[in-house]
């Protein structure tokens, strides 16, 4: 017997913490797809797309080891916006076909979809219910810096460059203030755990 899964999709912008998150719902074992290991997946060496992408741009877009240079590619669609179009076209509807399928294969009690960009794109019609990890503006500055040691402005044209907090806060059903300490996590996600089990066992009856 087959039945679709409760979807609960997890969101924020850049360094709010929606690993962090995503990784005390793993330890409540809930099964958790990630949007950006899809991205990456399709373009792996024996995969269709990566050979569209090298007849498009040449061999250049493939390294010595097989798999895609993204730096090269990176570069070539932030100069030609027309090359970044056909990209997307190519590669959105299979990152779907992945996420898709790998939601319909949990078998935990609800699934999450954890995607930076799930608002942006066609993603947010894939989820039942809706959960943002929320962060000021400063503090997803100073958190991905420390992390990640980038330069504060290339970090903030990200930012720029994601929907604004506050349209994110309009379309959450849950929101996740992730600015109180880490050892305020994981208690709070247990709340939310238990509200999302709910959910997920009333969509049964609903059936
Ligand atoms: P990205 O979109 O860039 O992948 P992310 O949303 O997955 O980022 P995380 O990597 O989970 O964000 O968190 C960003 C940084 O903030 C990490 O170094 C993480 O350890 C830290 N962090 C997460 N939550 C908290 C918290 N509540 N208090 C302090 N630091 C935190």
């Amino acid at each position: 017997m087959s039945y679709d899964p409760y979807i609960v999709g997890l969101t924020g912008g850049i360094g709010s913490g929606k690993s962090t998150i995503a990784q005390r719902f793993r330890e409540l074992g809930i099964e958790v797809v990630d949007a950006d290991q899809a991205s990456r997946k399709v373009v792996e060496p024996g995969m269709p797309a990566l050979n569209i992408i090298a007849d498009r741009f040449g061999a250049k877009m493939i390294k010595s080891d097989g798999t895609l240079n993204r730096a090269a590619m990176r570069q070539l669609i932030f100069s030609q916006p027309l090359e970044k179009t056909w990209l997307e076209n190519l590669l959105h509807p299979l990152i779907a076909e992945w996420i898709v399928d790998q939601l319909q294969r949990a078998e935990s009690a609800y699934v999450m979809l954890e995607s930076p960009l799930l608002l942006e794109t066609e993603q947010h019609q894939l989820v039942n219910t809706l959960l943002l990890v929320d962060l000021p503006e400063s503090l997803q500055l100073s958190r991905t810096a420390e992390r990640d040691g980038d330069p504060k402005q290339q970090i903030q044209s990200i930012i720029d460059s994601q929907m604004a907090r506050d349209d994110k806060l309009r379309r959450a059903n849950y929101v996740f203030d992730n600015s109180l300490a880490l050892d305020t996590v994981t208690p709070r996600i247990t709340v939310l755990h238990e509200t999302f089990l709910h959910l997920a066992l009333e969509s049964l009856h609903d059936d």
